[in-house]
């Protein structure tokens, strides 16, 4: 009798330039394609995958994104590096329904992993590949979570990591880096600065930089962003994802997660359409979009309280606007007030605390249910990147009243002040 085949490990067989298409292999470390200097994916052996990925047996597999073993790039699990993220919520968001006007919104909410954000994923992948591939130091421009998410990372690999950040970021993302023992600089500019930053001093000090795209493997962490949500959802596709967009690597990422099962047979051939939200101050993506273009030039004098979507030149926009044509879907803009002012909103009425890029998503589907680009009963994914603890300076904190304990008048106080909160 045949015995059930067993789990086979990663069928990664190369890497592929998702521009010009040369092969590279994957078992030596790669950066951008020597070619022509666009971004470089993992490729699989997706039928030998089909065999042990099934359905069925999923159940059972470990709540981490690790779970889709075959088609991650880890050789070895030994050798894989993880604080357990991923396998996050994919929430009911009924309580959005008066602030958007649609019935069935969802939200996926990565608040839930290790450092907070879904950055994890990435540099999860990243952090795993560099060390099986032989690195002992990382370098990352960051506008804030990535930096946090390195730095955690490089950590339980014992790793040396150094981190270049805008000196206006949010100061949480600040102190867990330096919590986690990486070596902080702070820049007189954006990621963008950061990054030339490090394409200067990287070399000479043996760093590998593990920006955005510019390594293959933070995308294929966040490729399990559309993996998980497939899965949970019992293997099909929302009617649409609205995705607060810097880098892009999650749209990338998802979108290939998608053509993956495909291919596996996991699910058929409708995709969700994707939705870009960027800040009205920083939307080199939007704009690219409407003018009808493949590549996004720099956004100058880039502005927005969502150091998420401080991102004001992408290396994947073709990746990104490609995803977002294809799907049908669109790309547009919500202002930083917009989200702020959302933000408690939300948390009120979803128990949800969201960062602001997470509120744009909700501001996002508000705006496109008003134009009539969403039907109210759509299936509307929006994804929750992050959550509101890191951002206190956005947040109203309440001062007062102070009650003092054995006063005779705390009822009265709290009788009065509820009155003044027109309860
Ligand atoms: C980085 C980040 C984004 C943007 O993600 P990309 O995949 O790089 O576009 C959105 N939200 C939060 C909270 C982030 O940290």
């Amino acid at each position: 009798m045949a015995t059930a085949p067993t789990m086979i490990g990663s069928t990664m067989t190369n890497l592929r330039c998702t521009y010009c298409g040369t092969e590279y292999d994957a078992d030596v470390l790669q950066t951008l394609c020597p070619k022509d200097g666009r971004v470089l994916a993992p490729q699989y052996d997706l039928q030998r995958a089909a065999q042990t990925m099934t359905k069925q047996s999923l159940i059972g597999r470990p709540a981490t994104m690790w779970r889709y073993t075959e088609i991650m790039p880890a050789r070895d699990p030994e050798h894989v590096v993880t604080l357990g993220e991923g396998w996050t919520p994919l929430l009911r968001m009924d309580g959005l329904g008066p602030l958007t006007g649609l019935t069935n919104v969802l939200a996926k909410d990565e608040s839930r992993n290790p450092t907070g954000s879904f950055k994890d994923r990435g540099l999860g992948a990243a952090i795993t590949r560099a060390r099986e591939l032989g690195i002992t130091a990382v370098a990352i421009p960051s506008a804030g979570n990535a930096a946090s998410a390195m730095s955690a990372f490089a950590a339980r690999a014992r790793m040396d990591a150094f981190v270049f950040m805008p000196q206006d970021t949010p100061d949480a993302m600040k102190a867990e880096s330096a919590a986690y023992g990486a070596h902080v600089f702070l820049v007189d500019g954006l990621i963008n600065d950061c990054g030339a930053i490090i394409k200067q001093q990287s070399a000479g000090r043996g760093w590998f930089d593990v920006s955005t795209l510019k390594e293959p493997y933070r995308a294929e962490g966040k490729k399990t962003l559309g993996l998980e949500l497939v899965e949970q959802l019992g293997w099909r596709v929302p009617d649409v994802i609205i995705y607060p967009t810097g880098g892009g690597t999650g749209i990338v990422g998802m979108w290939k997660a998608f053509a993956e099962l495909e291919a596996m047979g996991l699910i058929g051939p409708k995709r969700p359409k994707m939705v870009v939200v960027q800040a009205e101050g920083c939307a080199p993506i939007v704009r690219a979009f409407e003018n009808g273009e493949r590549h996004a030039a720099l956004w100058e004098n880039a502005r927005t309280v969502a150091p998420g979507m401080r991102v004001p030149i992408a290396v994947g926009d073709y990746l990104i606007l490609d995803a977002v044509r294809e799907s049908g879907g669109t790309c547009l803009t919500v202002r930083d007030e917009e989200m702020i002012e959302l933000t408690p909103k939300i948390a009120a009425a979803t128990g949800i605390w969201p960062a602001p890029e997470a509120s744009s998503t909700v501001v996002a589907a508000r705006k496109l249910r008003e134009s009539g680009w969403l039907k109210e009963d759509d299936e509307v994914l929006c994804f929750f990147t992050a959550g509101g603890i890191k951002h206190l300076d956005l947040a109203a904190i309440p001062t007062g009243p102070i009650l003092t304990p054995g006063d005779t008048k705390i009822g009265a106080i709290i009788d009065a002040t509820l009155a003044e909160r027109g309860v």
